[in-house]
């Protein structure tokens, strides 16, 4: 079940009501079907009240906006507190936290900012001791920087028809690269280096921090896609993502990845950004 407020943000004012009252949302997604033309980001709790790069999120939030030709400047303490007080009733200790902001207000001069919470929850133990499974689909994001509810839509119409076990589907372009996922961004490793499109791709923020570890873990790096033509010469593979964290990948389509086990790198950056985290979390 998801809880959903709106935040209204003018110059002076800053308010909060519940909306959707009445209406069952069993989902975020669901959630941001009810705002066409938006763009949002998502990111999770940690014991309550700590999050991870909050400002990261408002800056692609913004950024997104700002690709779609729309200024947006968010009143960023004022909704912090406002989350605070929200998360403080929300009955989980972990939280999947949805900000969403159409791009076309009903009222001049207003910001509507939507927020959505609802229980974290995460994949299986297993699927991070052995790796998951993703399949893959030939398509690519329109405006790839940034995270817009039109591409819920069809990300959702993909994911009606996914079998359980399938943890992600992987955009594949038109020359054969793998991008990222439908929710995630997606890395792979080839011989001792980490390959991961740079230009096609969500600027995640998951990746980011990643994309850090990697670099002080002083792992060659090359920002391109593998190709799907290479997979069966991949060593190991992940996906990134706010809340899925790293998850290895052991299986791609009918592809095994490597060994079929979690390689030796992917476990060794799993493992720095766990530490990572403890670390960076801050009090909303
Ligand atoms: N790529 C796409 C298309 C996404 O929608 C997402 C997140 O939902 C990501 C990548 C991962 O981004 P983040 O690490 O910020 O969750």
């Amino acid at each position: 079940m998801v809880s959903a407020y709106c935040i209204t943000q003018t110059k002076d004012d800053f308010s909060l009501k519940p909306v959707f009252e009445g209406i069952d949302l069993r989902s975020l997604d669901q959630a941001n079907r009810l705002i066409p033309d938006g763009v949002y980001t998502t990111f999770r709790t940690y014991d309550k009240f700590y999050v991870l790069d909050l400002e990261g999120h408002f800056n692609r939030l913004e950024e997104s906006a700002r690709l779609l030709q729309k200024d947006i400047i968010l009143k960023r303490a004022e909704i912090r507190g406002t989350l605070r007080e929200l998360l403080k009733n929300f009955p989980a200790n972990e939280a999947r936290v949805r900000i969403s902001v159409p791009l076309t207000s009903t009222v001049p001069h207003v910001i509507e900012i939507y927020v959505f919470f609802e229980t974290l929850v995460v994949p299986s133990f297993e699927d991070y001791q052995n790796g998951g499974r993703v399949i893959t689909i030939r398509m690519q994001r329109d405006n790839p920087a940034a995270k817009t509810t039109t591409f819920i839509h069809t990300a959702d119409d993909i994911r009606q028809n996914l079998p359980p076990e399938i943890n992600e589907v992987i955009m594949v372009d038109e020359s054969g690269r793998m991008l990222e996922g439908l929710s995630s961004n997606f890395f792979a490793v080839k011989n001792g280096v980490v390959f991961t499109d740079n230009t096609n791709v969500l600027p995640g923020i998951t990746r980011k921090h990643v994309l850090e570890i990697i670099n002080e873990m002083g792992i060659p790096l090359r920002c391109e896609g593998a190709l799907y033509a290479e997979l069966k010469n991949l060593d190991e593979a992940f996906i990134t993502s706010t809340s899925r964290g790293v998850l290895p990948v052991r299986q791609i389509d009918d592809h095994m990845i490597g060994s079929g086990k979690v390689g030796e790198l992917t476990r060794r950056i799993m493992e720095r950004y766990q530490e990572q985290i403890k670390r960076m979390v801050e009090p909303i």
